[in-house]
């Protein structure tokens, strides 16, 4: 079983610590800096990548704003096509449905394609105390299980290992879950990935149900989309007798056409390919063919509280392709697990803070895990603002306000531990509705500059301590302009 978050410190200490780790930092550079290269390189060759996020944002933007319909719209496509749909408002009713529907079909083990919902909710532990046994099947994600671990990147969730440290996983752990490693094997790519390859090549051909989410689901047909790069997933989507998929009701599209934008921007955005090698599809079930049985859970988690929310709700377009967290110099220097989330990096930090709320100390310190660079905005193929996302959270956390939880409107009370900033706020506020007094305090500070601190005491200081404060220049702008009538007369 991977490891959880749970009882993980807040962004700041865990990030304080993850710094001071030279191996993790050489590992998450040399792996961010490859793909962020290539990806740039993926996305130069299309002239009309401009015009492709544009379409990628407005088909999101259309979906979410008429979400009620087009779900609704699937769950009719699914049911027709001989599925069966389940509805999970959180984590703990969407692990029972998993859990109960695998109890009748008799079985205690499953195999799984790569999911970030089914980390989301705590899906694999969920069964374990079930006692049912879940096994990764992409090869990151074994990985990280095996491992003990918790993932640390969207996409690649053991970015944080290098080739030695996986060679001694597969070594010590594969024996405990199935298959064992070869005897003596080294830590080249072709030989772990055949490693790999035996120990699930067991779990594919014996496993009876097969648990997935999905990229996208076409609500005009109910057509769930799974890309990847390896086949694992295929494997799981086609062998089992019976899928069950647990997807973020976020991830539907209306058509298929609507699939041709994100199957060309998905690709570049993540791994820097011009397409997916595996882009499986399966609408219900089909005779003699594929899974008998298919259960889609369709998971709100927070989602429908996210989409009240007038700007953070373009969180919800996300399409997991990573590539803000290839650019983020936080991301880079702290790792995924300081985030204390399945959802790391820059859409962690936006997205985390909304599906569970700003109430818990480690949500809060979320939005402030970024230097507001704004790389991740550039490269995000469906064109989140992040930062105006981040700001907007910070907002949240610092006022407190009105927002939407479970379905209902509460007023969060301001976070604990923001008192200095804001008295900060409502004194810079008060000075700028006041300018009289704004003009005599900055003569005061141009006059006393001299005796100003490099540092500021109490609690200030761990602030300045890591900034260069501004020096006041010996005359006051507005004193400039008057002496000098804007440069008209007498400036030189
Ligand atoms: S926020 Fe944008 S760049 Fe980041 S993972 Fe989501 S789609 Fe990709």
């Amino acid at each position: 079983m991977s490891g959880t978050f749970v009882g993980m410190p807040a962004f700041p200490k865990a990030a304080h610590e993850a710094v001071h780790d030279t191996t993790l930092r050489g590992n998450l550079r040399h792996a961010t800096h490859t793909i962020r290269g290539k990806r740039a390189k993926a996305v130069a060759e299309v002239s009309d990548w401009a015009e492709l996020r544009e379409a990628g944002k407005r088909i999101k933007d259309h979906t979410l704003r008429h979400l009620d319909r087009y779900l609704v719209q699937l769950e009719e496509s699914v049911t027709a096509a001989g599925g069966t749909v389940h509805w999970a408002a959180d984590a703990d009713e969407a692990n029972d449905i998993v859990a109960r529907l695998v109890k009748m079909t008799g079985e205690s083990e499953v195999v799984k394609v790569k999911s970030m919902a089914t980390q989301e909710i705590g899906l694999n532990e969920a069964l374990e105390a079930e006692g049912i046994r879940a096994y990764e099947t992409d090869l990151a994600e074994l990985i990280v299980q095996l491992g003990k671990d918790r993932p640390s990147h969207i996409l690649v969730p053991a970015i944080h290992r290098n080739r030695g440290e996986i060679r001694d996983i597969f070594e010590r752990e594969m024996s405990e879950w199935g298959r064992p490693a070869p005897e003596g094997l080294t830590d080249t790519p072709a030989e772990l990935a055949e490693a790999a390859r035996l120990h699930l090549r067991e779990k594919f051909l014996r496993a009876k149900v097969g648990i997935s989410g999905a990229n996208f689901m076409v609500a005009e047909t109910g057509t769930l989309v799974v890309v990847e790069s390896e086949g694992n997933g295929r494997m799981c989507l086609t062998l089992p007798e019976t899928l069950i998929s647990v997807v973020g009701i976020e991830k539907t599209v209306p058509t298929w056409q609507d699939l041709e934008v994100f199957l060309q921007t998905l690709p570049r955005s993540s791994t820097a390919e011009r397409m997916n090698p595996y882009t499986s599809t399966w609408t219900g079930t089909t005779d003699e063919d594929g899974p008998q049985n298919f259960h889609l859970v369709l998971l709100d988690n927070g989602r429908t509280d996210a989409l009240a929310d007038e700007i953070g709700r373009q969180a919800l377009r996300c399409i997991r392709c990573s590539a803000c967290l290839n650019v983020c110099p936080v991301y880079e220097r702290a790792g995924g697990h300081a985030y204390g989330s399945v959802y790391p990096g820059p859409i962690g930090a936006i997205l985390s803070p909304q599906l569970r709320g700003v109430t818990s100390e480690i949500d809060a310190s979320l939005p402030y895990a970024s230097s507001l660079c704004g790389a991740c905005y550039e490269v995000c193929p469906v064109a989140i603002d992040i930062p105006e996302v981040l700001v907007h959270l910070r907002e949240r956390v610092v006022e407190g306000g009105q927002v939407t939880a479970n379905g209902n409107k509460v007023v969060l009370k301001p976070a604990k531990g923001h008192a200095a900033e804001r008295a900060a706020m409502r004194a810079a506020r008060w000075a700028f509705s006041h300018p009289g007094a704004l003009r005599t305090g900055q003569r005061l500070a141009s006059r006393t500059r001299r005796l100003h601190p490099r540092t500021l005491p109490g609690p200030g200081k761990a602030w300045s301590e890591t900034r260069d404060l501004p020096t006041v220049p010996a005359e006051p702008f507005r004193d400039w302009w008057q002496r000098t009538r804007g440069g008209k007369d007498g400036a030189k």
